[in-house]
């Protein structure tokens, strides 16, 4: 699944791409838009909440998207040849003069009154790299059932928005806890929100440096604290990992 800074990345290339130009060409491949066509209205910007991109156009509307497992918006120049994957994989095409921004195999694609996107992302809890980013709200969610295993309530984006599978890991890892440790029963989980707001930041500043991960990814290798081989085991259906020395609590 995207991580919260996957998200923002693509939100900010659309952005740049689009905001600020008419659409010149307008194609959303859902039976249920098939004939909107937002062509002449200018993309007033694109947003990130949460793992959901928002993009909004006069008018009032937004067009709604979220990548999932695999979703991906790829943009092209005039000209360039679109790679994003076979043709039938297209759900919308937004083009202006200049760049084209096509969205390949998404599998939520809505439009919407803008006014109206609290009904999709309102439920989510404070988000990572948002604006409006508020730990203590975070923390209160987090901590609202104490019983609940630390990855599982990390992931879960009514807590806060923008962690996925690395992140989770990595966050238990900086929290000295295993994934199955009991979000109520963390010394300092006020630390732990810390480490995932730091987490993101520095992986939104140098996007890719995946050797900044120190347990994601790291099966059967040492520990880059205390060199004892990284586990990894499913949790929920997702890969998790951890440091059987430098973090404590249940493991499967
Ligand atoms: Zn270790």
């Amino acid at each position: 699944m995207p991580e919260g800074d996957t998200v923002l990345q693509t939100a900010r290339r659309l952005h740049t791409a689009l905001a600020g130009h008419p659409l010149t060409r307008c194609d959303l491949r859902v039976p249920r838009y098939a004939t909107a066509d937002l062509t002449g209205r200018t993309v007033l910007d694109v947003t990130p909440r949460g793992k959901h991109l928002l993009t909004r156009v006069e008018g009032g509307l937004t067009l709604h998207s979220h990548l999932r497992m695999d979703g991906a918006w790829q943009i092209y120049a005039p000209g360039e040849r679109w790679r994003g994957g076979p043709a039938h994989q297209i759900r919308a095409i937004l083009g202006t003069a200049g760049r084209t921004a096509v969205g390949y195999r998404l599998p939520v694609l809505e439009l919407l009154r803008t006014r109206d996107e609290a009904r999709v992302v309102g439920h989510l809890g404070p988000d990572l790299l948002g604006p409006d980013w508020d730990p203590d709200e975070a923390l209160r969610r987090l901590l609202a059932d104490p019983a609940r295993p630390l990855g599982e309530a990390l992931l879960d984006q009514r807590n806060l928005a923008g962690i996925g599978n690395i992140f989770a890991s990595e966050t238990c890892f900086r929290a000295g806890a295993t994934p199955w440790l009991p979000i109520g029963e963390l010394p300092a989980p006020e630390r732990l929100v810390t480490a995932a707001k730091n987490l993101l930041e520095a992986h939104r500043e140098r996007p890719g440096h995946r050797r900044t991960l120190a347990v994601y990814g790291r099966a059967d290798r040492p520990c880059l604290r205390c060199r004892t081989p990284i586990r990894t085991a499913l949790h929920d259906g997702r890969p998790a990992y951890w440091c059987p020395r430098c973090q404590s609590g249940p493991t499967p």
